[in-house]
């Protein structure tokens, strides 16, 4: 009995090996896989842009709000569900250092800006207010109508921002704290988050 227990035992021991090394492998080819993007992205956007502005992101928040798990979903998974936009999110500090490595090499720059309510900021009368926010790809602004991509408000609000770095060496617009990615495509670091 015990030395059958203990066969079984051994062979479950066997297969979890197999298991955990296969899952293993698996990972790291997501990892690479990863990598690689993130290392064409980051080259691509250094190449054709002099100055990068980003939002100062907490990692660990995008990675909470985004995700969530299972029994508790992220309220945000759906609208960023985007493969890229994934990536980016589980890669962002990994991003931003590759872009900031390669801003230096190529003469270039990446400004962190203040990430707070970067999407809830209205570009043209800068009203901020979570209600401009009427879904997670619209903005519209409560107080002067105007109407927008969300992820091009907050790509808008990120680079002014970063203007307003060079400009006053500070950033002086300290009313915030909301991160929205940008847009599906490559460019949403140079835009938002
Ligand atoms: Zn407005």
């Amino acid at each position: 009995m015990i030395r059958k227990a203990l066969s079984k035992k051994v062979k479950f021991s066997a297969n979890w090996q197999k298991l955990k090394k296969k899952i293993a492998r698996l990972h790291e080819r997501i990892a690479n896989a990863r990598h690689d993007f993130l290392h064409k992205v980051s080259t691509l956007i250094s190449k054709n842009h002099a100055m990068v502005v980003v939002e100062d992101l907490k990692v660990r928040n995008i990675t909470k709000s985004a995700k969530g798990d299972l029994a508790n979903p992220g309220r945000n998974v759906k609208a960023k569900s985007g493969l890229n936009r994934s990536i980016l999110e589980q890669g962002w500090g990994m991003f931003v250092q590759m872009l900031q490595y390669k801003q230096t090499w190529l003469g270039g720059e990446v400004i962190k800006v203040n990430p707070q309510h970067t999407s809830q900021t209205c570009p043209c009368c800068h009203h901020v207010s979570q209600d401009n926010r009427t879904t997670q790809s619209r903005f519209r602004c409560v107080q002067c109508g105007y109407t927008e991509n969300a992820d091009l408000v907050g790509a808008l609000n990120i680079l002014a921002r970063g203007h307003r770095v060079i400009a006053c060496g500070v950033e002086t617009l300290v009313l915030t704290m909301k991160q929205e990615p940008l847009g599906s495509s490559n460019t949403r670091p140079i835009l938002a988050a």
